[in-house]
């Protein structure tokens, strides 16, 4: 964590106290939860607000990858490079707004926008931190927790625990592929990019997922050169087709350089002190000198060093294997979060420590495949998407209804750019197995149809919704309606049952 200053002393305050001291242990511990992350988190406040003993081990900081070195700083950040987009002479004299000396008067002190995130990260810290959960009553031990048997862990080896129940939530870290050279230059994670103090002047950034594409639209924002190198053929590969073109589209748009399908020949050190990355590509040889390098290439589960071979807790290098309630091979153990989810985000690590705390120590029957889970991708547009995408129903019969949002008022006052709201509904029925939508409030909408999904309220139900005149959510209820006007045989067949007078109206 760095630099040390009073923003971050004040993080690791709260986080990782200097001097905390780990408590005597219980004798026995209803829950034992190894890993502090948002996983971790909710699992032992939950437990502990229902009255459960807890054990909660951490080895670094609480509130792991999502307050420390994920969504929270990211978001951060994204929220300042918006306003710095925002603040652009191009962009503001389409509002009519004047900016004295134009664009050369625009300047990101990045250095501000640093010391924001950090002092926000801080502040949002107090929910995370060892004071509030011993406040639960929950037993904070900070050490390495490993299993070294089926009902007990030690932390740092050294202090015993024994528990009835265990939970694992021990996160992800970011995956670095084998690229010759990589292992000997400088490069920067998810891990580090958030200590920088300084802009770099170029910025390339390994993998166009998610996090590359937020990070990359944020950089070029704050003013650096950035390219973004993918292996595979298009960014975005997990995402919609379709909305990962708009995407890119915007953020090209905005100046970064992609190269997708590319294969790394060698990272390598310049004499200068810069790192140069040399690919093929299209079948040429291209290098690129810059000044920090992140790799963005996915996460993997850490599975390594709990002891879960102790714990008769099964594992595959993608994760923990857990069944449909969230136990492990040892029915005694459950795993929540990143270390046994494809879905790797916050509100799933979130969502699987209350089901774990119900199924764990009440009985419960909660499943994960009960619950509907939507993601956004916080770029600008933004990208949102819950349920199945087109290829997940190859071979099943559905229908798909698009929409852009462009057309809609309240994008065209905005000045919104390009969007749309996709769902794709069972054939001949209206229940909706999945939603796509690109524009600015994306991630904000997606829970109409979350909710819809979720309750199984179908396509009809939600044209029947009254959305708020102008706002951007009468694009999901008119998508919706397209399912009725196919039901009733398209347009066409619409003219065929209309009066006389109504044929007249509509022509
Ligand atoms: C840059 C970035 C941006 C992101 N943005 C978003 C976003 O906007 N929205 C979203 O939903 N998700 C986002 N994510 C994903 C999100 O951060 C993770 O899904 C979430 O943090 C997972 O929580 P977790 O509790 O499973 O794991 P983690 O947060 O990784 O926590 C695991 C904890 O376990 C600890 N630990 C590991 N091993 C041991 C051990 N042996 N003993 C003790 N402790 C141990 C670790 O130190 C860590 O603190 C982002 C991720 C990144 C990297």
């Amino acid at each position: 964590m760095a630099p040390l200053d009073v923003h971050n002393q004040a993080l690791l305050d709260k986080v990782h106290p200097f001097k905390h001291v780990n408590p005597k242990p219980a004798p026995m511990y209803n829950l034992v939860v190894v890993g502090a992350g948002a996983g971790g988190l909710v699992t032992a406040a939950q437990a502990a607000k229902r009255g459960a003993k807890v054990a909660l081990i951490e080895k670094e900081l609480l509130g792991g990858d999502c307050l420390n070195i994920g969504c929270v700083p990211s978001k951060a950040l994204l929220a300042c490079a918006k306003h710095a987009h925002m603040a652009t002479h191009s962009h503001c004299k389409s509002y009519g707004i004047n900016i004295k000396g134009g664009d050369a008067s625009t300047s990101v002190d990045f250095s501000h926008v640093m010391t924001r995130m950090r002092k926000l990260r801080a502040e949002i810290a107090s929910n995370d931190s060892v004071k509030r959960f011993q406040g639960l009553g929950v037993d904070v031990f900070i050490g390495c927790g490993k299993f070294v048997g089926p009902h007990k862990v030690t932390v740092n080896s050294k202090i015993e625990l024994n528990c009835k129940k265990a939970c694992i939530a021990t996160g992800a870290s970011a995956f670095v592929p084998p690229i010759p050279g990589l292992a000997d230059v400088p490069y920067r994670t998810n891990q580090t990019i958030f200590n920088l103090t300084s802009l770099p002047k170029v910025r390339v950034g390994v993998g166009a997922g998610p996090i590359g594409c937020e990070m990359a639209q944020a950089f070029r924002r704050f003013g650096s050169e950035v390219h973004v190198l993918e292996a595979m053929p298009q960014p975005l590969a997990r995402e919609d087709p379709d909305a990962a073109a708009l995407l890119l589209a915007a953020l090209k748009a905005d100046g970064i350089r992609f190269q997708s399908g590319i294969k790394f020949d060698a990272i390598e050190k310049t004499d200068g002190g810069r790192i140069c990355c040399r690919f093929t590509n299209d079948g040429g040889s291209h290098s690129i000198a810059c000044d920090e390098l992140l790799v963005a290439t996915g996460r993997r589960a850490n599975v390594n060093g709990v002891g879960l071979e102790a714990a008769g807790v099964k594992f595959t290098r993608h994760g923990v294997t857990i069944d449909d309630c969230l136990a492990t091979s040892n029915p005694d153990i459950f795993a929540v979060g990143d270390v046994c989810l494809r879905e790797k985000f916050t509100h799933m690590a979130g969502e699987t420590g209350l089901m774990v705390c119900q199924n764990a120590l009440f009985g419960g029957k909660e499943t994960f495949s009960s619950r509907t889970i939507p993601w956004v991708t916080y770029t600008q547009p933004e990208i949102a998407h819950v349920g199945c995408y087109e290829r997940d129903l190859e071979g099943s019969k559905f229908h798909t209804f698009t929409l852009k949002s462009d057309h809609f008022d309240r994008c065209i006052t905005d000045g919104c750019g390009p969007g749309f709201v996709r769902i794709h509904t069972r054939r001949d029925t209206d229940e909706i197995l999945g939603a796509t939508i690109v524009g600015d409030q994306a991630g904000e909408m997606i829970s109409l149809f979350t909710l819809a999904m979720h309750a199984k309220i179908g396509a009809k139900k939600v044209s029947q919704m009254i959305a708020p005149y102008p706002t951007q959510s009468e694009t999901s209820k008119y998508t919706c309606n397209q399912y009725n006007i196919r039901s009733w045989g398209g347009w066409d067949g619409l003219k065929k049952t209309h009066t006389p007078a109504m044929k007249a109206a509509l022509l």
